[in-house]
């Protein structure tokens, strides 16, 4: 039997034959496609991914996954070097040939809707360095540099190294040393939260989160970050004040401070929550902290001695060897570790 629409050829199925068959294929596209382009560089980010070449041949495939033809043993091609971006249109057309039970179909022209945005790549913004989703401002709790900063820095920097090179847009734009400390620019906003995280679990500190728009990107409101890090700078030996209470401060850790009753000589520990909400003030008064050496112990009581000046004095509790006792008018108190 010959086929019903051409009469020229041998009918295969629905009394037509596979030729008129492929061309009766009905093509159809859903969805659509966002494309992001580098107009610095020509990179390209399609998904969550940026390249560098191919981009006809990457679209190719990608749009292969938004036609078909619901005919079983049909393969659809995209013919990659058909491609074309109609970006102001928002629309790729492309042609697309249809391998139906090895007969290949005359290539149809089609097209998906798409959006087509410019933006600059991470590879370019690191190096003009205008980048950046979130702020880290390291400080001190009286806004001037310190060596905690430094300290800080020197944790922090293989962490940074580490995320630079995991990820392709995971990068530092600019560090800016401040009189009050310092300033690091960073290109994700969830890569910021994870060092001020990292600085939080490593340093008596507190973060303070703030958001400020700052413009558009990619069609949604895009906000800038702020993560105010204060770290605990006080020294050993700072005086500190709580409900009527005299303290001085003999060491800090990464959560907890340890602090000695001026009078009773009773340990304290406070959280950061505590001492960040303001609830225990302190001066800027910094009692001295000497070594002593252990002249004889006995009774709960030993008797120690200035290294320097040689004068002797008492301290509470039995020791030995060399210590660190604070001095708080004249009232001698070992520092513990
Ligand atoms: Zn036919
Ligand atoms: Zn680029």
């Amino acid at each position: 039997m010959k086929c019903i629409v051409c009469d020229k050829n041998e009918a295969v199925d629905h009394g037509q034959c596979l030729e008129c068959l492929s061309k009766g294929l009905q093509i159809s596209v859903t969805g659509s496609i966002d494309i992001t382009i580098c107009p610095k560089c020509g990179s390209y980010k399609i998904g969550n991914r940026w390249h560098r070449s191919a981009m006809k041949a990457n679209l190719a495939s990608k749009i292969e996954k938004h036609v078909s033809s619901g005919e079983t043993g049909t393969d659809l091609r995209v013919v990659a070097d058909s491609i074309e971006i109609k970006r102001t249109e928002g629309r790729i057309d492309f042609l697309v040939t249809a391998d139906y039970r090895n007969i290949v179909s005359q290539p149809r022209n089609l097209s998906i809707p798409g959006k087509i945005l410019l933006n600059s790549c991470p590879t370019c913004n690191k190096i003009t360095g205008s980048y950046y989703e979130a702020i880290i401002q390291m400080r001190t709790l009286d806004a001037e540099y310190s060596t905690i900063i430094d300290s800080a820095m020197d944790l922090i920097d293989p962490f940074l190294v580490n995320m630079e090179s995991s990820s392709n847009d995971s990068f530092v734009s600019k560090i800016v040393r401040l009189k009050e400390g310092l300033d690091l620019y960073i290109g994700k906003k969830n890569d910021a939260l994870k060092i001020s995280k990292f600085l939080h679990e490593n340093f008596f500190s507190e973060i303070k989160t703030t958001k400020k728009l700052a413009g558009r990107k990619e069609g949604e409101d895009f906000y800038r970050y702020t993560y105010l890090v204060r770290l605990m700078n006080l020294k050993a030996g700072t005086l500190m004040y709580h409900n009527g209470v005299t303290y001085i401060l003999e060491t800090a850790t990464a959560n907890t401070l340890k602090l000695i009753d001026a009078s009773s000589e009773r340990r304290v520990d406070v959280q950061q929550n505590d001492f960040y909400s303001g609830s225990y003030t302190y001066s800027n008064e910094v009692v001295p902290l000497r070594k002593y050496i252990v002249l004889a112990s006995g009774n709960d009581e030993t008797q120690i001695m200035d290294s320097v000046t040689f004068t002797t004095h008492f301290v509470k509790g039995n020791f030995s060897g060399e210590i660190s006792a604070f001095d708080y008018n004249g009232k001698f108190i070992v520092k513990r570790n």
